[in-house]
C-alpha cells in the first residue's frame, strides 16, 4: 500500500474484550491518534456500566455483551442511541466478519475467546492477537486458517511483540532460536516451603506489569510463559527445540531472536502493554506517543538468569504440553483455567494448582489432531476432570 494512502486512511476496529486490561488500554490508544483509528465494534462479558459509558464516548456501530444479565442492562442503558446491542458467542462471530470490520483486536481471556478469534481469521480480517489461549489450544487450526483465508495475525503479547518487531525484514527461516524473556513473577527465587502458604492477595502483586487477573496469576506461577512458548510456535512457525526461556527481572528486554549466523536481535523499553498495543493496531506503521521512555540511567544492570522450573512446575508441564502435541495443550490450558478461577476464589492453594493440572493432562483423553469440535469436547472434560480434583482439596467448599 502507498504510504500516502496509508497516512489518510483510518483502520476499523472490533475490540473484543474492551473492558479488560489489554481492551482498555487498547481504547486508550485509539483516543491518542483518533484520526487513524475507528471503532465499530466493542464487546464485553459482565461489566454494563464500562461497556456503556465506552460505547456512548466512541460510539461503534455494534456492542456485543456474551453475559445476559449485562446484555439487559446495556440494551437498556443504549436504548436512545443508535449502537446496535447484540447477545452472545455468535453475534460476536458475526461482528467480526463485516465489512465495516478491518483489525479485529482478539482481547477476550482464556478459551473463550476461541471461536470469535476463529470467525475473523475466517474471514480473511488482521487479526492482533492478545488471546494467546487461543493459540494454544487451537494454534494448529488457527494458522491453518490464517493461511487459507489470507488473515495476518499481529502479535500483542510484548514478548511475541518483541519478536514479531525483530523479525522484520528478516526471513522466519533464518531463525535458529527465539528466548522469551519472562520477569519471573513476584516470587521470582522462592522455594516449595514458600509457596505452599501463597494467598491470592500476594500472587495478585505482580512486580512490573498491571494485568487482569488471571494473567497475573499465571505470571506467579510462571504458566504464562509455557503458554507464552506455545503461542510462539505458533506464530512464528517454529520447532519445539527452538524455543528458550531465561529470567529477566527488569521486564525491559522484551524478547530475542538468534538468526543462523549467530547473530541477535533483542527488543528493549519500559515494560508498558500500550506499547504493543499500539504496534499492532498500527502496524506496519510505527506511529509516535508519548509514553515514558527507557534510560540507562535508571537501570544500573540488566540481569538475567536461568527458570527453575524444578520449583516452578507449570512451566515444565507446558514444555510437555508442547511436544505432545495434539489436545494436551488444550487440556492444560483448561485445567489451569479452572484451578486459577478457584485460586482467585481462595478454594485450592497455590501449588495444588500445578498438582491438579498434571493429574487432569495424566487423566483426559488424548488425541493426536482434534478438530474444533474434538478440542471443544477436550475442553468440556478436561475442566469437568479438574473441578473433580479441585473438590478434594481441603480449600474447596
Ligand atoms: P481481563 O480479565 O482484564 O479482560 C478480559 C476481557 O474478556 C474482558 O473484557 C471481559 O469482559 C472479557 N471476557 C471475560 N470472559 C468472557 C467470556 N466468557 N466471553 C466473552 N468475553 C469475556 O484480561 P486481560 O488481562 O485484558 O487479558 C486478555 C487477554 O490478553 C488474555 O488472553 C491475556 O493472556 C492476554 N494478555 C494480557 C496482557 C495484559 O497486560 N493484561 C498482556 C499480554 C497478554
Ligand atoms: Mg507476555
Amino acid at each position: 500500500m502507498h504510504s500516502l494512502t496509508l497516512l489518510i486512511m483510518r483502520k476499523n476496529l472490533a475490540i473484543l474484550g474492551s473492558t479488560g486490561s489489554i481492551g482498555t488500554q487498547a481504547l486508550e490508544v485509539v483516543d491518542a491518534h483518533p484520526h487513524l483509528f475507528n471503532v465499530t465494534v466493542l464487546s464485553g462479558h459482565s461489566n454494563s456500566a464500562l461497556l456503556t459509558e465506552q460505547a456512548l464516548k466512541f460510539q461503534p456501530e455494534a456492542v456485543v455483551v456474551t453475559d445476559t444479565a449485562a446484555y439487559e442492562k446495556v440494551k437498556n442503558n443504549l436504548g436512545h442511541t443508535a449502537i446496535r446491542v447484540m447477545e452472545g458467542q455468535e453475534a460476536l462471530c458475526e461482528a467480526v466478519q463485516w465489512d465495516t470490520v478491518d483489525f479485529v483486536l482478539a482481547a477476550i481471556v482464556g478459551f473463550a475467546g476461541l471461536h470469535s478469534t476463529l470467525a475473523a481469521v475466517r474471514a480473511g480480517k488482521q487479526v492482533g492477537v492478545a488471546n494467546k489461549e487461543t493459540l494454544v489450544v487451537a494454534g494448529a487450526l488457527i494458522t491453518e486458517a490464517a493461511g487459507k483465508h489470507n488473515s495476518m495475525l499481529v502479535p500483542v503479547d510484548s514478548e511475541h511483540s518483541a519478536l514479531f518487531q525483530c523479525l522484520t525484514g528478516e526471513n522466519y527461516g533464518d531463525i535458529e532460536k527465539i528466548i522469551l524473556t519472562a520477569s519471573g513473577g513476584p516470587f521470582l527465587g522462592k522455594k516449595t516451603n514458600f509457596l505452599i502458604n501463597v494467598k491470592k492477595s500476594h500472587a495478585l502483586q505482580h512486580p512490573n506489569w498491571n494485568m487482569g487477573a488471571k494473567i497475573t496469576i499465571d505470571s506467579a506461577t510462571l504458566m504464562n510463559k509455557g503458554l507464552e512458548m506455545i503461542e510462539a510456535k505458533w506464530l512464528f512457525g517454529l520447532d519445539n527445540d527452538q524455543i528458550e526461556v531465561i529470567i529477566h527481572p527488569q521486564s525491559i528486554i522484551h524478547s530475542l531472536v538468534q538468526f543462523k549466523d549467530g547473530s541477535m536481535k533483542a527488543q528493549m523499553g519500559l515494560p508498558d502493554m500500550k506499547l504493543p498495543i499500539q504496534y499492532a493496531m498500527g502496524y506496519p506503521a510505527r506511529l509516535s506517543n508519548d509514553f515514558k521512555r527507557f534510560s540507562f540511567k535508571d537501570y544500573a544492570k540488566l540481569t538475567f538468569e536461568q527458570p527453575d522450573a524444578k520449583t516452578f512446575r507449570n512451566l515444565q508441564l507446558a514444555t510437555d504440553a508442547m511436544y505432545k502435541g495434539g489436545n494436551m495443550p488444550c487440556i492444560m490450558n483448561a485445567a489451569n483455567e479452572e484451578v486459577v478461577n478457584a485460586f482467585l476464589n481462595n478454594r485450592v492453594g497455590f501449588l495444588e494448582m500445578t498438582d491438579i493440572i498434571e493429574k487432569t493432562m495424566e487423566k483426559v483423553s488424548f488425541t493426536e489432531q482434534p478438530g474444533l469440535e474434538e478440542l471443544e469436547a477436550t475442553n468440556t472434560e478436561a475442566r469437568k476432570v479438574a473441578l473433580q480434583f479441585l473438590k478434594q482439596s481441603p480449600l474447596y467448599s
